[in-house]
C-alpha cells in the first residue's frame, strides 16, 4: 500500500478567494502575490471613487444652498394662484368659469372628459402634497439632500410623462 502523498494545502486567498498554492503567498500572509500586486492600484481606484463621491456630495450642497437662498425670490406657486383667482374674480369666479366650461361643453365631449380628469388629477396632487410636508427647518443635512434627491426624481419622471403624453397625442 503506497504511502499517502500529503501535498500542501491550497490556501484561499483573502481578497480574491481563489484556492491558490502556498508558493503563490507572500511569507504568512493571506493575500496571494497578485492581489499584493494590486494594492496600490486598489487603493488609488478607492482614493479616486471617494473624490467623486465627495465632489458629488459638494455639488448637491451646493444645489439645495442655491434652492434655499433663491426660494424666496421665486414667485411661489401659491401666488401664481392668487393672481389668477384674483383676475378670474376670486376662487368663487374661478370656479363659475370653470364649471361653466364643463357645463356647456357638448355631454360626453373630449373636453368635458377631460375636465373631469383634471379635477381627479387636482385631488390627487393636494393628497400627495399633504403626504409630503416636508420641515425645511428641523431637517438634517442628510434629509435634505434626500428631500433634494427626491425632488429631483419627481421633476424627471414628470417631464418624462409629459414628453409622453406629447408623443402618444
Ligand atoms: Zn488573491
Amino acid at each position: 500500500m503506497p504511502e499517502p502523498v500529503i501535498e500542501p494545502s491550497p490556501r484561499r486567498c483573502s481578497e480574491c478567494h481563489e484556492l491558490r498554492e502556498m508558493d503563490e503567498f507572500q511569507d504568512e500572509g493571506y493575500r496571494c502575490k497578485y492581489c499584493d500586486s494590486m494594492q496600490p492600484e486598489i487603493s488609488r481606484y478607492a482614493d479616486r471613487a471617494d473624490e467623486k463621491k465627495e465632489r458629488l456630495n459638494d455639488g448637491l450642497n451646493r444645489l439645495v444652498r442655491a434652492t434655499l437662498s433663491r426660494a424666496p425670490e421665486l414667485p411661489g406657486v401659491t401666488e401664481i394662484c392668487q393672481q389668477m383667482f384674483h383676475l378670474f374674480g376670486g376662487l368663487n369666479g374661478l370656479c363659475a368659469a370653470w364649471f361653466a366650461d364643463i357645463h356647456f361643453a357638448k355631454p360626453g365631449s373630449k373636453t368635458r372628459l377631460e375636465q373631469y380628469t383634471r379635477i381627479v388629477q387636482l385631488l390627487q396632487a393636494a393628497v400627495a402634497e399633504q403626504q409630503s410636508q416636508f420641515d425645511i427647518e428641523s431637517a438634517s443635512e442628510e434629509e435634505l439632500e434626500q428631500a433634494v434627491r427626491d425632488y429631483v426624481l419627481r421633476i424627471v419622471d414628470d417631464s418624462k410623462e409629459a414628453e409622453a403624453h406629447v408623443d402618444s397625442a
